[in-house]
């Protein structure tokens, strides 16, 4: 039903639902059924430790968990952006269908981040840890991270413009050319933004949501024809 991935510290870890667990979006009742039976199953007790979410947009807008209060679980009145940050340890979640799930943790003062980064949010990770800085005090130096799983670059197949644009925006990790195909490795891009502000240790997911059949996927469902559904990935303290 989900798969989990600790951060490196093992004080914490992120949850990801599984196409088994149904489709995780926040739209009708039988989603937010989906949510609750993948939070109870991952070890949440209840609605208290249920992550905070957004409505998520491929904006670069970052919340401060503080100002998420009474816009955090209910499927009306989530507030539209794609990261949040929390001063203190709590559980922080965002949906994807092969954008890329990126979570941060301070390991010195627990605080924590969740990001979701398609290619036009690519780099809303980086700008959260530098607000876990500025904001909290955070040092990027003790800050750990996990992207996970998202469509890999045997399926990111992109047009030239794009390519040129991550080519000349974020550097060659992770875009690639071969004769006039063009492809994007979004994790690989992240690692790369990432590793530049020598955060503590990331770790990334293998797996690609397109041609892994346990995950939904976007560009799947596209190619298909089919109504594409979205999975829920978390990060949960275990500390
Ligand atoms: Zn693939």
């Amino acid at each position: 039903m989900y798969l989990s991935m600790p951060f490196s510290s093992g004080n914490a870890a992120v949850y990801i639902s599984l196409a088994a667990a149904g489709d995780m979006g926040a739209n009708t009742e039988s989603h937010l059924a989906h949510r609750e039976a993948f939070f109870k199953a991952s070890g949440l007790a209840g609605a208290a430790q249920y992550p905070l979410v957004l409505e998520q947009v491929h904006s670069h807008v970052i919340y401060d968990a503080e100002e998420l209060a009474g816009h955090s679980t209910a499927s009306e009145g989530l507030l539209p952006g794609d990261g949040i940050i929390s001063r203190t340890p709590r559980a922080l979640g965002v949906s994807v269908a092969d954008c890329v799930p990126i979570f941060l943790r301070d390991t010195r003062s627990g605080a924590v981040g969740a990001f979701h980064s398609g290619w036009k949010g690519t780099g809303i990770a980086a700008e959260g840890a530098l607000r876990m800085e500025h904001d909290y005090g955070c040092r990027l130096g003790d800050i750990e991270a996990v992207i996970g799983p998202a469509i890999g670059p045997c399926c990111y197949h992109v047009e030239q413009d794009r390519y040129e644009y991550f080519l000349k925006t974020f550097g060659p990790a992770g875009v690639n050319k071969i004769g006039n195909s063009y492809s994007l490795d979004l994790k690989l891009i992240n690692y790369s933004i990432l590793s530049k502000l020598n955060l503590k240790n990331i770790i990334v997911s293998d797996a690609c949501t397109c041609c892994d059949t346990r995950f939904f996927s976007f560009r799947r469902a596209m190619a298909t024809g089919t109504h594409f559904s979205r999975m829920l990935a978390y990060i949960k303290i275990l500390e």
